[in-house]
């Protein structure tokens, strides 16, 4: 936290426009429309003045995913029009404050936790939009439900009030070799589309980081979640 504000806000706008090209020339690889690929910014460990740089630069959707960090930088650019996404892992216990702060969660991976979610969406706000996290890689200890089970799990969140239920989301393990990360976006894809013939509503495929975002386009991501690109290496967290 302890940059140079005007070096690191241009550093961000810099890396943002990259970022923005990236997206640009992946989607039209893939023979897509450009603007069908919708860019989070992942600014957790970041500073606010780091998100205030990507906002000046016209980036709205943001990502967190340690809760006490988002409610503090969430407090501190309240007024300003952002759609806060909570991506993190989700403990029964942040449920609450989830609800009452985010526009989205990507990290239900639980009937329970959805419940939550829904039960305590304040009253008169929109629902919660929710994608439903995938382990898969079936790594063991990972979150996400397992594909086998995918399908009653949205079966039984689909229609909760207080949520909605938009779409899916991984994260893979780390791939280094392009084919390979096609290969497993390319798993999710098919059963996002599989999932949609009972819930056509789902429109969000959210896939795709800082190191594997073209894998993810040609693989039909309408969502890529990207820290790394747009603020930097992240210090390690303790
Ligand atoms: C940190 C994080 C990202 C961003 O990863 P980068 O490699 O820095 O782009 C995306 N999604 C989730 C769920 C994350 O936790």
């Amino acid at each position: 936290m302890n940059s140079i504000p005007e070096a690191s806000a241009a550093a961000v706008a810099g890396r943002l426009t990259a970022v923005r090209e990236r997206l640009h020339a992946a989607a039209i690889e893939a023979g897509r429309e450009p603007g069908s690929v919708a860019l989070l910014a992942v600014s957790k460990t970041k500073p606010v003045a780091d998100i205030r740089a990507a906002l000046a630069a016209g980036q709205r959707a943001f990502g967190e995913n340690y809760l006490d960090e988002a409610q503090t930088k969430i407090a501190a650019l309240e007024g300003e029009r952002i759609d806060w996404h909570f991506i993190g892992a989700i403990q029964s216990n942040k449920t609450r404050r989830i609800a009452a702060r985010f526009d989205w969660a990507h990290g239900v991976d639980r009937d329970r936790i959805a419940r939550r979610l829904g039960a305590q969406r304040p009253a008169g706000m929109a629902p919660l939009n929710i994608c439903l996290q995938v382990n898969i890689d079936a790594e063991p200890g990972k979150a996400g439900v397992e594909p086998a089970e995918l399908a009653a799990l949205a079966a039984a969140v689909d229609g909760l009030p207080g949520i909605r239920l938009r779409g899916l989301m991984a994260i893979p393990a780390p791939r280094r070799d392009f084919d390979a990360q096609r290969a497993v976006c390319a798993r999710l894809r098919r059963l996002f589309e599989s999932l949609r013939a009972a819930h056509p509503q789902m429109d969000t495929l959210s896939m795709g980081m800082s190191g594997d975002l073209e894998a993810a386009v040609a693989e039909g991501a309408t969502l890529v979640r990207i820290g790394t690109a747009i603020f930097g290496a992240r210090l390690p967290t303790v």
